[in-house]
C-alpha cells in the first residue's frame, strides 16, 4: 500500500513536494488587476529581497517559466554587447549557462572542472588575470546534477577585488543556504519558485541590484526576458506586463509565509541538513556509496553509485520506491550508473526514515544483498 496514495513524495532535485496549504493557495482564479494578487506579488518580491538583506538596493523580478528563464533573463539583460562572461562548469547546470551564452551570442569563456569536486577560487583568479576583457562572472552555487557546492564566497571576493559583475545561479540553494547581498555584492541571483522555496514550479526569479539593472536599460537581447522592462513596469503598476501566472504567484506568496514561519533560510538549512545526514547515513548502512565527498556536498540532494550487484537495476529500485510512495531520480550525463535522492521540499527526517525503509524493502524484493563497500576507496581516489 503506497504511503501517499495520490500524492507521492518527490525526493527529486525539482520539482519538489510542496505543502498542502501552498497547493491550496491556487484554488482561486484571480484577474490580473486583483488587489489580493497584487498584494501577494508585492509581498513575495519584498520577501525575496529581505532574504538576501538587499534593502532598497535590490529588486526581485519574476519571469514566468522555469528557473532557466531567469538565468537567461539575467545574462541577456545584464551582460552588455561588448561585455564578456566568465563561466564555470562542473555539471549540467554550468553547461546550460554555456548553452545560454551560445544561443544569445554573448561572448564568454568557460573554466571546466571535474564533476565531483568544486573548483578553487585561484582558478578563477588565473582566468581574470589572463583576460581583462571579462566583465562578468557567473557561478552555479549548488550544482544540482551532483549536489556539489561551489565556492561562492571566494569567487565573490575575487569579483569585488577585480571589479567584475557577479551573477549567481542560486536556483538550488536560495531559501536554504543563506545569501548575504551586502557581503557577496552580487549583481544578481536567480532562484526558482519551487526548489528550496517550496512554491509550485512555474516562475523563475531574479533578485537584481537596482543600479546594475538601471545600467542595463534598453540593452536586453530579448523582449520577454527583459528584466529592466519587467521591473519598471511592476514597480509602476504593481502587476506583470504580460499575462500573470496568478496561481503560481499565490502559491509562492503562501510558500514565502511558510518559509518565514519555519524560521527562514537557517531553519530550512537545518531541516535539509538533517534530511541529508539521515539519508546518507542510512544509505551507507545498506552498502551504498555517496559519490560526492561529504565536505563538498550540499544538503539539497545526494548522488549514489549504483551497486554492481548483478540483481540490481535502477529501474527496479525506481519502481519499487514509486509503489511505496516515493519518487527518486536517475543520475545525469557524466555520472552514468549513479542515481540521486533529493532532500529538499516539504520533506522531514521522518519521511527520509520511511524512504530508507522503502529502499531496504525494494532491495530485498530484488534479491540484492551484500554489495558496495569495495567501491568507496575507488571513488575517494578520483
Ligand atoms: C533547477 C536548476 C536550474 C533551472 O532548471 P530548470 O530546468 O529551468 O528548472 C538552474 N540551475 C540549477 C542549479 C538548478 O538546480
Amino acid at each position: 500500500m503506497p504511503r501517499h496514495p495520490n500524492q507521492p513524495l518527490l525526493l527529486t532535485p525539482g520539482p519538489v513536494s510542496v505543502s498542502r496549504t501552498t497547493r491550496e493557495a491556487m484554488m482561486t482564479d484571480r484577474p490580473a488587476g486583483d488587489v489580493e494578487f497584487q498584494e501577494d506579488l508585492s509581498f513575495a518580491r519584498r520577501y525575496l529581497v529581505s532574504l538576501v538583506g538587499g534593502g532598497e538596493a535590490y529588486t526581485a523580478i519574476p519571469l514566468p517559466g522555469s528557473a532557466t528563464y531567469a538565468n537567461e533573463g539575467v545574462i541577456a539583460s545584464l551582460v552588455p554587447d561588448g561585455g564578456k562572461l566568465l563561466l564555470h562548469s562542473n555539471g549540467v547546470y554550468g553547461d546550460r549557462l554555456v548553452e545560454i551564452c551560445t544561443h544569445l551570442r554573448v561572448e564568454h569563456s568557460v573554466v571546466r572542472t571535474p564533476p565531483f569536486t568544486p573548483p578553487s577560487a585561484e582558478l578563477f583568479e588565473q582566468m581574470l588575470r589572463a583576460d581583462p576583457g571579462i566583465t562578468h562572472v557567473m557561478l552555479v552555487h549548488c550544482e544540482t546534477s551532483t549536489g556539489v557546492l561551489n565556492p561562492l564566497e571566494g569567487v565573490a571576493a575575487l569579483c569585488r577585488a577585480y571589479s567584475k559583475g557577479l551573477l549567481v545561479d542560486a536556483v538550488a540553494s536560495f531559501g536554504a543556504i543563506p545569501l548575504d547581498a551586502r557581503r557577496l555584492g552580487f549583481q544578481a541571483v536567480t532562484l526558482s519558485s519551487n526548489k528550496c522555496m517550496q512554491g509550485v514550479p512555474g516562475v523563475g526569479w531574479a533578485v537584481v541590484h537596482r543600479q546594475a539593472l538601471e545600467n542595463a536599460k534598453g540593452q536586453c537581447r530579448s523582449l520577454a526576458l527583459d528584466l529592466w522592462d519587467h521591473n519598471q513596469h511592476m514597480d509602476r503598476t504593481g502587476g506583470f506586463r504580460f499575462t500573470p501566472p496568478t496561481h503560481v504567484v499565490a502559491a509562492f506568496a503562501q510558500a514565502c509565509r511558510e518559509h518565514a514561519a519555519e524560521g527562514g533560510a537557517h531553519a530550512r538549512l537545518a531541516r535539509y541538513s538533517g534530511n541529508w545526514q539521515r539519508l546518507v547515513d542510512g544509505m551507507r548502512q545498506m552498502g551504498f556509496t555517496a559519490v560526492v565527498p561529504d565536505r563538498f556536498a550540499s544538503p539539497i540532494v545526494a548522488t549514489f553509485r549504483e551497486p554492481t550487484h548483478p540483481a540490481f537495476s535502477f529501474q527496479a529500485l525506481f519502481d519499487g520506491m514509486k509503489q511505496r510512495g516515493f519518487i527518486i531520480f536517475p543520475g545525469r550525463l557524466a555520472l552514468a550508473d549513479t542515481f540521486r535522492i533529493g532532500c529538499m521540499g516539504d520533506v522531514t527526517e521522518h519521511d527520509i526514515g520511511e524512504a530508507l525503509q522503502a529502499v531496504a524493502e525494494t532491495l530485498a524484493a530484488m534479491g540484492v544483498t551484500q554489495f558496495g563497500r569495495d567501491e568507496v576507496a575507488l571513488i575517494d581516489r578520483q
